[in-house]
């Protein structure tokens, strides 16, 4: 065990994980959840995030690189994993000798798997992308007749075919449905009912629980958090956030009157005023856009106050407080909380951002 002497931790509620997977596994009926756990299972700490939806019925986990694969296969993770995003040549006969799947993104991609593969291994095991309308990768529509063919005429285990949905969790849902309606047009001729059909994200997943097919891939709401606004306020069950944020004050002052706070002073003391000093900063992935968002202390909110520093930022308080208040910058403390969606709205992103720019520097605590 590694230890910690700064205050500041990710505490992630494991507990909660379970309670969304469980909430999936409900809505989807007969389909698998994938559990999404690319980028260290956004930020959540992807060993711990990989035993507790193992243990929850979880039979495959996606990640997007073969390094991350690698990563829990060298952890000692023995489920399914899949490889979502592109692999190159050279790790075809690794992914055949430790059993990990890898997407098929084009024709191109799969010539060179072909090329590649040793007889010698377990066959390789693929799932077919086709770019239904994401155009990032995958099969093109027309290619798809020309890609089943040449699997079968190869030594590849052809084990599942997905998509990936650009919208779904935007009101206007027209592209949605065209991609829902391009790979029904694919999944019409793929003749091997073993091969498993897999097209949902969250938002797919809760808005539409009907397109479920063999599996559904679920990633930001296995961790509490919904998809979009849209898809926060249509959602028919709760999410619980996994990720709570805190630190304890590391040093208190009064400035006075006009007096300037952190790099630039460009922060003035209106009156005299209780300052206290976090130990986080943009290092931290406490990013210098988050000047002025509030956190909790005593369960009040109090706002950040001046630039925010790499490793430090200061907080205004109401009174004197004592070095080692606990505060909390995301999360609930008394009847207050603060949610990964307005760190996301104060820095004009997504809160699929927000736990992924946590550095490493933070360490991650599981209850
Ligand atoms: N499938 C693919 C191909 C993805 O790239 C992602 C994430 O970006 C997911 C599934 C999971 O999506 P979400 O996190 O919205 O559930």
């Amino acid at each position: 065990m590694t230890e910690h002497y700064r205050p500041t931790k990710a505490v992630i509620d494991l507990g909660a994980i379970k309670k969304n997977l469980v909430a999936f596994q409900q809505k989807s009926g007969d389909a698998q959840v994938i559990a999404v756990v690319k980028a260290d299972a956004y930020g959540h700490g992807v060993l711990a995030v990989a035993k507790t939806v193992i243990e929850n019925g979880v039979s495959m986990l996606a990640v997007a690189t073969p390094d991350e694969a690698l990563f829990l296969r060298n952890e000692g993770i023995e489920t399914e994993l899949l490889v979502m995003g592109a692999t190159p040549s050279s790790f075809i006969p690794v992914a055949q000798q430790r059993n990990i799947i890898v997407t098929a993104v084009s024709l191109e991609w799969l010539s060179m798997a072909a090329v590649q593969l040793s007889p010698d291994l377990n066959e390789l095991k693929i799932h077919l992308k086709v770019d239904t309308g994401m155009r990032r990768i995958g099969i093109q529509l027309d290619e798809v007749d020309e890609a089943f063919g040449f699997i079968a005429d190869h030594d590849f285990a052809f084990q599942g075919i997905f998509t990936h949905f650009a919208t779904a969790d935007e009101k206007d849902s027209s592209l949605f449905h065209e991609q829902v309606h391009a790979m029904n047009s694919v999944i019409d001729i793929l003749e091997d009912p073993s091969v498993m059909v897999h097209v949902s994200n969250s938002a797919a997943a809760t808005m539409h629980p009907e397109l479920a097919c063999d599996a559904v891939r679920i990633g930001i709401s296995l961790y509490g958090i919904a998809p979009s606004p849209y898809v926060g306020e249509e959602m028919d069950f709760k999410l619980y956030p996994a990720l709570s944020l805190e630190t304890e004050i590391i040093h208190v002052k009064q400035i006075k009157t006009g007096e300037g706070l952190s790099y630039g002073a460009t922060y003035r003391a209106e009156q005299d005023e209780w300052i206290a000093t976090l130990p986080i900063g943009y290092a931290d992935g406490m990013l210098r856009g988050l000047q002025g968002q509030d956190v909790l202390v005593k369960g009040q909110r109090v706002p950040v106050v001046g630039r925010i520093c790499m490793d430090q930022c200061m907080i205004r308080l109401s009174e004197k407080l004592p070095v080692g208040e606990k505060v909390q910058l995301i999360g609930h403390q008394g009847g207050q909380q603060i949610f990964i969606d307005e760190w996301a709205r104060r820095l004009e992103t997504i809160p699929y951002e927000i736990p992924c720019i946590l550095t490493k520097r933070v360490p991650r605590i599981y209850s």
